[in-house]
């Protein structure tokens, strides 16, 4: 079984403190559960990253809070797997709210506002 050897390797790694390892295999088991639509695996993978994000520092935390990031936006909110989306969506922090400058004083602010709420500046309907 492809997804049990990954996630294994995984949790051994883990489990023996190898968080580079534990995390390269991450996401491998991560890639197997979004190919076979297997939520499980993407959890599992999801708290093995958030272990070594919890136990390390640097680059290895950054990674590891990447790879927590990515499984959690795999899953929708009732805890499926969603397919349709690019890499760059998920691996997204805020996956909906986009931001936009506005014309008039330059500050960011919601795509979808229509009132820019640190000058006044009035967007035409969008
Ligand atoms: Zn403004």
């Amino acid at each position: 079984m492809e997804r049990a050897t990954d996630l294994q390797r995984a949790q051994e790694a883990l489990a023996a403190g190898q968080h580079k390892s534990a995390l390269r295999e991450g996401w491998r088991a991560v890639g197997v559960g979004l190919r076979q639509r297997d939520s499980a695996t993407i959890n599992a993978t999801l708290e093995i990253a958030l272990m070594v994000a919890a136990a390390s520092e640097g680059k290895v935390h950054g990674d590891a809070e990447m790879l927590a990031i990515y499984c959690r936006n795999c899953l929708d909110s009732t805890g499926r797997v969603i397919e349709s989306q690019s890499i760059l969506d998920r691996l997204s922090f805020r996956r909906k709210s986009s931001r936009r400058q506005c014309p008039d004083c330059a500050e960011e602010i919601a795509a979808e506002a229509r009132l820019c709420r640190f000058c006044g500046y009035r967007f035409d309907s969008v």
